[in-house]
């Protein structure tokens, strides 16, 4: 397993549509481990397959409940509205304010090419919305509702 680069805003990569994934190969797995351990130790809750350059339908997201792998996620439902922070490891250091639906159905497949339906809310409907996002070449910064904020670090 290896930490990946991941890639910033202006990078074209990230503005690209990404293929599906028709089977798990080895290099997908290994995309896919490297990719969790990416988003781990950058502390985010989220990271999509094009922000480490490659241009395939595969999420990682953990909101603090445990690793999920989404593989072609797929947005089936949704509802309701939230309006709050949101960042993005392609953006360090910034966040902005943006709406999104407070619930969300998806469908997607695991790493092991499992079917699997998935409900979420709140900041788990968030951060999947946010990564679908990526899929398609797009990027919260589009949406966020008052311009980019300059994160501000607390010293201990
Ligand atoms: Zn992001």
């Amino acid at each position: 397993m290896a930490v990946r680069n991941i890639r910033q805003l202006g990078d074209e990569i990230l503005k690209k549509k990404c293929r599906e994934i028709k089977e798990i190969t080895p290099r997908i797995r290994e995309l896919i481990e490297d990719m969790k351990e990416t988003m781990y130790e950058a502390n985010g809750v989220g990271l999509a397959a094009p922000q480490v350059g490659v241009l395939k339908r595969v999420v990682v997201i953990d909101i603090g409940e445990g690793p999920l792998v989404l593989v072609n996620p797929r947005l089936l439902e949704s509802s309701g509205e939230q309006t709050g922070e949101e960042g993005c490891l392609s953006v360090l250091g910034k966040y902005g304010i943006v709406t999104r639906p407070m619930y969300v159905k998806i469908e997607a497949w695991d790493e092991n090419m499992e079917y699997r339906e998935i409900e979420g809310e709140e900041l788990l409907a968030r951060a999947i919305c946010h990564e679908i996002d990526h899929l398609d070449g797009h990027m919260y910064v589009e949406k966020a509702e008052d311009g980019l904020h300059d994160v501000e670090y607390e010293e201990e």
